[in-house]
C-alpha cells in the first residue's frame, strides 16, 4: 500500500500521469467542438523547444572587453567565495571553548603538558598528558629528566591526579570569569 503511495507521489507518475490526462482531455474538447485545441498545445510545445534548443546552440560575437569582464568577474567571485570559507572556519574556531588553549601548567614541582579530545557526546576529554622536567622543560622519560639526570619518583601525579587539576583550574577560571 505504501509502495503505491509512493508511486503515486512520485513526479514522474504525475508528470506522466498528468501529460496523458491533458492529451485525452484535448482529444476530448476537439471532438466535442471540431476544434484542433490539442495541435495547437503541439505547436506551442514545439516553439517553446525549438526557442530553448536555438538559446544553447547559438554563438555570440562578444567584444573582447566583455571577456576581460567576465574574467574578472570570475576571479572576483572566486576571491569572494574563498574569504567566506576563510570566515567560517575563523567562526567556528572562535566559538570553540576557550579552556582548549589551556594545555600546559605547573602542578607542584613539574610541569605538565596534555591536549583535548572531543568525545561522541560532544564533551572534551583530557588526553595524552606528559611530564616535564622544570628545570630544563626536557620530557621526562622513565621519570627521570634525559638532559639534566634528575629523577622525580615522589613528585610525579598519575593522569587521574592530573586530569583532576586540570579539571579544578577549569572551573575556577570560570568562576573568576563569572564574579
Ligand atoms: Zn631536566
Amino acid at each position: 500500500m505504501n509502495k503505491f503511495r509512493r508511486f503515486l507521489k512520485n513526479p514522474w507518475t504525475i508528470l506522466i500521469a498528468g501529460t496523458a490526462l491533458a492529451t485525452l482531455c484535448g482529444r476530448w474538447i476537439d471532438k466535442l467542438t471540431g476544434s484542433n485545441i490539442l495541435n495547437s498545445i503541439l505547436d506551442i510545445i514545439k516553439s517553446i523547444v525549438i526557442g530553448v534548443v536555438k538559446f544553447f546552440t547559438n554563438t555570440y560575437q562578444s567584444p573582447l572587453w566583455f571577456l576581460i569582464l567576465l574574467f574578472l568577474l570570475g576571479i572576483f567571485l572566486t576571491l569572494i567565495t574563498i574569504w567566506i570559507i576563510v570566515k567560517l572556519g575563523e567562526a567556528k574556531e572562535k566559538s570553540l571553548p576557550k579552556f582548549l588553549s589551556f594545555k600546559e601548567a605547573r602542578f607542584g614541582r613539574l610541569l605538565y603538558r596534555w591536549d583535548y579530545y572531543e568525545d561522541y557526546g560532544g564533551e572534551y576529554k583530557v588526553t595524552d598528558i606528559r611530564v616535564l622536567c622544570p628545570t630544563c622543560i626536557c620530557l621526562l622519560v622513565n621519570l627521570e629528566c634525559p638532559n639534566c639526570n634528575n629523577y622525580y619518583d615522589q613528585l610525579i601525579k598519575n593522569d587521574s591526579e592530573v586530569e583532576a587539576l586540570i579539571i579544578h583550574r577549569i572551573e575556577s577560571q570560570k568562576i573568576n570569569e563569572r564574579s
